[in-house]
């Protein structure tokens, strides 16, 4: 699949939606609240964890309201908080409260490993919280504490049973499917997840990142849908909000998605930004030049200059990324837990 090609004669907004060389308005925000995790998933971070930034280097609540503020004026209206682990940021129920009451933002969601949420569930869900993402990658418990490291699974059950009952629907679980490892899972997971009205379950392409080495090892969207398909019967879901998952109503009434960023991927559409653990603006998930908003707000910038700074980091995003490219293959830059997933 070919890169996007520049809009001829385009020239950067100073005021109205963000949009980018390639004519790709963008309007959901991923944010990193923390670099820190409780478990180590192999395609995530190296068994040893990282080195974490220190304290002062992470964007403060009042730093992230005002860096929020700046894109919703600039017509973001969705707002992801992910890490690290999002749960793991102390009282992160007050940072979803001002990210909820900021106007124009109209979805505030989380993208967790479901360790901890179930105990922080309802004072987050009275702070705005609107959905969940749940990590969840095997449904064996031991495969599962392999993958992560030492995570166990009946946490991470009960924070999806919690989510429903607040009425967190849907709750979408997050099967990153690794080529050798839990490939077999994936039907065991569907059948699972059929059981338990509210959920979806989507099937991610693993990526290379730098946290597990830049490895090869997704198993094709292609492989497994044709999988579900012959074994369940499938239609297509017509898709909605612009998110990189193509969704599809397998016969038995789960809706599954399949993100493929390496073989199907989707950078033609992408309308993401994503806001680092350290106020970086990362404007790829695969590419590392991000300068700092952090600095910026903390050199005194105004409202004015903090939006147009965002519009010019924007100005410069690239096509997409190369991971696809087989020739040309390039791992993205960086670690997933700074970045946001
Ligand atoms: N700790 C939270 C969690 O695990 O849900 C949020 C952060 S995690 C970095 C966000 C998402 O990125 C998770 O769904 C995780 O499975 C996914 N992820 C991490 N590394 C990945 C990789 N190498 N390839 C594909 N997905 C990855
Ligand atoms: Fe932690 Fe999430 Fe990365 Fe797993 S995927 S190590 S839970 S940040």
């Amino acid at each position: 699949m070919a890169l996007l090609e520049p809009v001829e004669g385009a020239r950067m907004p100073a005021e109205g939606p963000l949009v980018d060389r390639f004519g790709r308005v963008h309007t959901y925000l991923r944010v990193s609240v923390t670099d820190r995790c409780n478990f180590r998933c192999t395609y995530c971070m190296p068994a040893e964890g990282l080195e974490w930034l220190p304290r002062e280097h992470l964007l403060s609540y009042e730093e992230h309201a005002r860096i929020v503020g700046a894109f919703a004026r600039m017509g973001v209206r969705r707002v992801r908080l992910t890490g690290g682990e999002p749960t793991l940021r102390r009282d992160i129920e007050q940072l979803v409260e001002r990210i909820a009451s900021t106007p124009g933002i109209e979805d505030v969601a989380m993208t967790t490993n479901g360790h901890a949420f179930a105990q922080k569930a309802d004072a987050l869900v009275r702070a705005g919280l609107t959905r969940i993402n749940v990590s969840l990658d095997a449904l064996d418990p031991e495969l599962f504490a392999r993958i992560t490291r030492g995570g166990r699974l009946d946490r991470v059950l009960a924070s999806i049973d919690r989510a429903l009952e607040l009425g967190l629907r849907p709750v979408k679980i997050n099967c990153v499917v690794i080529g050798g490892e839990n490939e077999h899972e994936v039907e065991r997971m569907v059948e699972h997840f059929a059981a338990r009205p509210g959920t979806q379950v989507r099937f991610i392409e693993y990526m290379p990142f730098g946290g597990n080495g830049g490895q090869r090892r997704h198993v094709p969207a292609r492989v497994l849908r044709e999988r579900l398909e012959a074994r369940y019967g499938m239609t297509p879901v017509p898709a909605q909000g612009g998110g990189p998952s193509r969704d599809w109503r397998l016969d038995n009434g789960l809706v599954v998605g399949f993100i493929s960023p390496i073989t199907e991927h989707f950078c033609d559409a992408c309308n993401r930004l994503r806001l680092q653990a350290d106020g970086s603006l990362r404007t790829c998930l695969s590419r590392d030049r991000a300068p700092n908003l952090r600095d910026l707000l903390r050199s005194g910038v105004d409202d004015t200059g903090l939006e147009a700074a965002i519009r010019a980091q924007l100005w410069g995003k690239v096509a997409g990324h190369e991971a696809h490219l087989d020739g040309d293959f390039r791992a993205f830059e960086g670690v997933m837990t700074r970045v946001g997933g």
